[in-house]
């Protein structure tokens, strides 16, 4: 039976059309092999990065990528908005930074519905139409609840909705141009800790290699492993989780400069729907649940949801987004020896409306700052890393804290409220 190793497999498809019997299916983005399958071997050298072999007969699966280091000043893990500043910001602090990315295309799949305001973005890159679908000035909230519905707009204050694909890509490459090395489908498969302190990461496939580092920062997002690897708790409640799903939709009518959000509970239980336009005729539609709160899957509730709204019915949908949003407190500790955690992985989204893009790029900018000053003062113990925590709390931790009261406050049960819903729409408008 021929194996497939995923970490190293880029799910092209080559292997199947090799298979003199049909054996290999390409599932989406995994290759299955079913019984049928004769250990002929033909597919394994169709394979261009070595992920094929046969059961109990390890071929030489050759390198990974290209040469990594041996040691670096910082290890960052993940090449989201979180990890590509992080390692921006160390490179230009003089640190030499590797940037971890285990996917093969940065920014793929998607996992968001792309808006942000301006002014939260604007410290970090100046705004550019390769990466922006939409400009929006405008905001519409509409309640239901029963029968009743009500709807308020709110004008002024300038937001874009991302081409993430792009914009995550163009994060990762400012960081190589400072002088970031960075290797794609390379993931950290764990930590080196010494004594309780981390002292660097372990990369690549079955065999693993150790690369060292003074600070690692761990920017692996909602899925984060880099935390519980580093014994920091993590763990989300259910009821701090969001489950969303988001079509992006083509062929409907809306304002292509407002960003449109339902608040009901019948629709979207414990969350809410948005709409967020993505230039003419298109946007993404998509909305979260709690996930304590969830009778049906989260992609079910969108459909309805659509169903009900007439001028998105008449759209189709063009990709399907699915993830999950952390709406939790930060986790007790951030920091340890030798390691910070940010955005995604350290829960830094806001709890009231899940977003959480330029938060993650605080903190990776807060993190590197902190990373920096430890290895020069020949410090990166916890209590030094803990600086990166106190200006964390100190500033955007604040409004997370105040939002994530807020939620709590407004329990699912009162979000119809006219006070919940200003609320949200300060929120909302990143303030
Ligand atoms: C449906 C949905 C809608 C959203 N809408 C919005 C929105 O409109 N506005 C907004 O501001 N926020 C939104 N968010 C939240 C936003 O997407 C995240 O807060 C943001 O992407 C966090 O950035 P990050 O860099 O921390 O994590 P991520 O963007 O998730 O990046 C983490 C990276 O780490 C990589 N990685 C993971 N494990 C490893 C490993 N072991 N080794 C190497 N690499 C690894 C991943 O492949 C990934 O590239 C939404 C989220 C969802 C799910």
């Amino acid at each position: 039976m021929v194996i497939v190793d995923f970490q190293r497999c880029g799910y092209c498809g080559g292997c199947v059309s090799l298979c003199p019997v049909g054996a290999i299916e390409l599932v989406e983005t995994r290759p299955v092999i079913d019984q049928t399958c004769m250990d002929c071997g033909l597919c394994l050298g169709a394979c261009p990065l070595g992920a094929l072999s046969l059961e109990g007969q390890e071929a030489e699966r050759g390198r990974q990528g290209l040469a990594l280091r041996r040691r670096y000043d910082v290890v960052v893990v993940g090449a989201g908005p979180a990890g590509s500043t992080a390692a921006r910001r160390a490179a230009e602090l003089g640190l030499s930074v590797l940037l971890l990315e285990k996917r093969q295309e940065i920014g793929s799949p998607v996992r968001c519905a792309e808006g942000v305001g301006h002014e939260l973005l604007a410290p970090f890159i100046e705004p550019d139409e390769r990466w922006i679908s939409a400009t929006v000035d405008k905001a519409q909230f509409t309640v239901m609840s029963g029968d009743k519905v009500e709807t308020k707009r709110a004008e002024g204050g300038r937001g874009y909705v991302l081409e993430r694909r792009v914009f995550d890509r163009v994060l990762a490459e400012k960081a190589v141009e400072a002088g970031a090395q960075l290797a794609v489908k390379t993931a950290a498969r764990g930590l080196l800790i010494e004594d309780g302190v981390v002292r660097g990461v372990i990369v690549g496939g079955q065999s693993g290699v150790e690369v060292e580092a003074s600070v690692v920062i761990g920017a692996d997002g909602v899925e984060s492993r880099v935390g519980m690897w580093a014994g920091l708790d993590t763990t989300l409640p259910q009821k701090d989780a969001m489950a969303c799903a988001q079509f992006l939709l083509a062929g409907i009518d809306i304002d292509p400069t407002c960003c449109y959000y339902y608040i009901s509970q019948e629709l979207a239980p414990g969350g809410y729907a948005w709409v967020f336009p993505k230039g003419a005729g298109k946007a993404n539609v998509g909305l979260g649940v709690q996930a304590d709160m969830a009778a049906r899957p989260a992609l079910d509730y969108l459909t309805r949801f659509i169903e009900g709204q007439p001028h998105l019915a008449q759209g189709s949908p063009v990709t399907l987004v699915v993830g999950g949003v952390p709406v939790a407190l930060p986790p007790a500790r951030l920091v340890t020896d030798g390691c910070l955690l940010i955005g995604d992985a350290a829960r830094q989204v806001d709890p009231l409306t899940g977003g959480g893009i330029t938060n993650a790029m605080t903190a990776g900018q807060y993190a590197a700052e902190a990373a920096a000053r430890a290895i020069e003062a020949g410090d990166t113990s916890a209590a030094k890393l803990a600086e990166y925590e106190e200006r964390w709390a100190a500033t955007l931790g604040r409004k997370m804290a105040r939002n994530y009261r807020l939620k709590e406050r407004f329990g699912p049960a009162r979000r119809a409220s006219r006070d919940f819903v200003r609320i949200f729409a300060v929120a909302a408008a990143g303030a």
